[in-house]
């Protein structure tokens, strides 16, 4: 049996998505530039796909501009931003995504700001009182960037409520959604946000297709310049298929949302008491109120595990996630845990539902654990 519980790395293809990149690869080729039929055709292609995902997030097809995935949306938006609004600090948690924290940093150096980071909570919330604190101390201009859900422990935060801090404080203020986009309702009009990232793979559209929301008073310097595609925020022939399919998969996913959802709670919350009736001292990280639904971070006690614990799943044909960096071949345990102090001699499994998924597969990786 192959189980694929590793829908935060990346989710499969929806079929009806795979349809629709077929059928436009072999029927619309045109450069969207050019001003003849066949660039007309690709053009009215991509400006559908951008009105698809204007409409479900409530804004203007303008706020939307293509990108190639979320880590491209991200280091966009601060480096974008930073010159434009003459920022002076900016402020980041200390769980973000390493495609927020890495950029951060070579920002906060290249452009000589100051770069503050929010602690967590042993639960992976947000210290919102110290954010508040830092924010109302300081002076000069001010961009916030703060996932909306963490990708390994699945906590989130209340995007109203740091948005409106954000204000409170004359703050701008980005989130990175790549984790919640398509699987959360978001309505850009009842926040208060400057920017939002997304990436069409984490909701069953192809890789190396994501875009940027940024609201129409906060628009940006340009990313790569050249032609003028996307309004000259990001030059270069535009990727037709991919974002074709992004709008696609992002209204099935948008019109499926509810359904997907009981669905893949259903399966979790299953796979969740399973795992406490049959391992013992199993405990789970995260915020069990406030998490994502798609996201099951498990700790599992030091007698359960080994180094060879996420290679014996492969072989068993489970596919899941670690919760550690592996570089130079030494597992050392991932910022996000050392945020939340995780236990050291403990390991954490992180499984990641998807709507194909099924209780006859975590039934099937309860009985591998059970040998393991
Ligand atoms: N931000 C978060 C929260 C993510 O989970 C990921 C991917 O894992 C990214 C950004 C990067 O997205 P992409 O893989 O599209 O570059």
């Amino acid at each position: 049996m192959n189980i694929y519980f590793d829908n935060a790395a990346t989710t499969p293809l929806d079929h009806e998505v795979i349809e629709l990149m077929y059928e436009t690869s072999k029927n619309i080729f045109g450069n969207p530039s050019s001003i003849h039929s066949f660039g007309r055709k690709s053009r009215a292609e991509i400006e559908k796909s951008r009105k698809t995902i204007a409409k479900y997030l409530n804004a203007s097809p303008l706020d939307i501009v293509f990108t190639s995935c979320g880590t491209e949306s991200n280091n966009m938006i601060l480096n974008c931003s930073i010159k434009r609004y003459d920022i002076q600090h900016l402020i980041i948690s200390e769980f973000e995504h390493k495609c927020v924290l890495d950029t951060a940093k070579v920002i906060a150096e290249k452009f000589a700001i100051q770069l503050h980071t929010i602690s967590v909570n042993e639960k992976g919330n947000v210290n919102l009182a110290e954010l508040e604190e830092v924010l109302s101390k300081l002076e000069g201009n001010k961009l916030v960037s703060i996932m909306h859900a963490n990708n390994e422990i699945g906590t989130m935060i209340d995007l109203k409520q740091v948005g409106d801090i954000c204000k409170k404080y004359d703050a701008k203020f980005h989130s990175d959604t790549v984790q919640t986009m398509a699987h959360f309702p978001i309505d850009v009009k009842a926040i208060n946000v400057n920017y939002l990232s997304g990436s069409a793979h984490k909701f069953h559209g192809p890789k190396g297709v994501g875009f940027v929301y940024m609201r129409g008073d906060s628009n940006l310097d340009a990313f790569i310049n050249g032609g003028g595609q996307e309004r000259s925020y990001r030059s270069g022939t535009e990727n037709l298929i991919s974002i074709v399919a992004i709008g696609k998969a992002f209204e099935l996913a948008n019109i499926n949302m509810e359904s997907r959802k009981d669905h893949i709670i259903e399966i979790k919350n299953y796979l969740e008491k399973r795992l406490i009736e049959e391992i013992e001292g199993i405990s789970f990280n995260g915020d069990p109120e406030n998490s994502l639904f798609t996201v099951l971070s498990c700790s599992f006690p030091p007698r359960y595990t080994s180094d060879m614990f996420l290679f014996n799943l492969d072989l068993s044909g489970i596919a899941c996630s670690g919760g550690s960096a592996c570089s130079s071949g030494a597992q050392k345990a991932s910022h996000v845990l050392k945020a939340i102090n995780h236990q050291e001699d403990r390991q954490t499994i992180r499984f990641s539902f998807s709507h194909f998924n099924t209780k006859k597969e975590a039934d099937y990786l309860i009985e591998v654990l059970k040998k393991m």
